[in-house]
């Protein structure tokens, strides 16, 4: 049985394990996909302190995981179907039926991106249509190519797309970003980056992969189009909470609530990082969350067990 069950493995899961393994808490993180969450699939971090130059997301994700595994904390790879919260043992069920123990459980799985729901986005989803810039962006050199999106990941992927595009058009419901200042700015100087402010996209077309997008003018009304080649959809993301179907108390949006030591309201489960509800989702955010959730888990294991 281990102490510490941690469900996922970016920055916020990692730092718990980190902290946990550091604690002599035998823990184990479980990771559906790659270690580090969606801090691999961004190309450059350049709001994370103690690299003053920036750095890779897939070096910092690989980091964090020497890290944490230099203190104790294993990684196993599967994906989790559901977690039984009511005895004082834990249980965490794998998708091939495998069941494990804990005295305690930190959900840190994150969120996964949300899709735009216009006619043509499954049919072209990898022929075009993508949701990762760091993944497919090389496949667009010298083409044409739309952002949809107004927050930090729309900004900051357009900006880095214009490496490999000939143009990037960041298409935009409002007539006013909401992400960093710093960001805008940038992208707003950058030649190759066109706004198409108060739009969005009515349908994507192609034949073998995207050719063109069919856009309307929120305000006017007016139908357009524009030719590109791919485009990347980055309007926010939704909670991997599904597998918690009432075990756990959910916000609106199905974030997970806490309270300031990171404890849901299920005895001796805890949540940090981004499927955490709270106003400002960053790598920084979601490391201190962990630390804390570690803490709480600790605290909780020596008073009760
Ligand atoms: P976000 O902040 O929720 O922004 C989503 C954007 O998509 C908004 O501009 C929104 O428009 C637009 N949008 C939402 N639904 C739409 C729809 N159905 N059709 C068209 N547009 C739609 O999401 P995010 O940019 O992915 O960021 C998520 C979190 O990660 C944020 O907390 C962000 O700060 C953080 N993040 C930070 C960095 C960084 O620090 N460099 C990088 C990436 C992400 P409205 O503006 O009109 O609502």
């Amino acid at each position: 049985m281990y102490d510490v069950i941690i469900i996922g493995g970016g920055p916020a899961g990692l730092t718990a394990g980190l902290y946990s393994g550091r604690a002599k808490l035998k823990s184990l993180i479980i990771e559906k996909g790659l270690t580090g969450g969606l801090v691999t699939t961004t190309e450059w971090v350049e709001n994370y302190p103690g690299f003053d130059e920036g750095i890779l997301g897939a070096e910092l994700a690989q980091k964090m995981e020497k890290q944490a595994t230099r203190f104790g904390v294993e990684i196993k790879q599967g994906a989790v179907s559901g977690i039984s919260v009511n005895g004082k043992i834990k249980k965490v069920i794998l998708d091939d039926g495998t069941e494990l123990e804990s005295k305690a459980i930190i959900l840190t799985t994150g969120a996964h991106p949300r899709y735009l729901k216009v006619p043509g986005e499954d049919e072209f989803r990898g022929r075009g249509v993508s949701y990762c810039a760091t993944c497919d962006g090389a496949f667009f050199k010298g083409e044409k190519i739309a952002v949809v999106g107004g927050g930090d990941s729309a900004v900051q992927e357009a900006i880095f797309l214009t490496k490999f595009a000939e143009k990037v058009y960041i298409i935009h419901r409002r007539d006013k970003l909401r992400s960093e200042k710093i960001l805008q700015e940038r992208a707003l100087n950058n030649p190759k980056i066109e706004m198409l402010w108060d739009s969005v996209i009515e349908r994507i077309e192609g034949e073998n992969g995207v050719s063109k997008l069919q856009l309307k003018n929120v305000k006017t009304e007016e139908i357009s189009s524009i030719d590109v080649q791919g485009v990347f959809i980055y309007i926010g993301y939704n909670p991997n909470t599904e597998f918690l179907a009432g075990l756990a108390n959910l916000d609106e949006q199905n974030y997970l609530l806490t309270d300031e030591n990171m404890a849901t309201n299920s005895v001796g489960v805890y949540a940090a990082g981004d499927v955490r509800a709270k106003p400002l989702k960053q790598i920084a955010t979601a490391v201190g969350d962990g630390a804390t959730a570690a803490m709480s888990a600790e605290k909780y294991i020596e008073e009760n067990f």
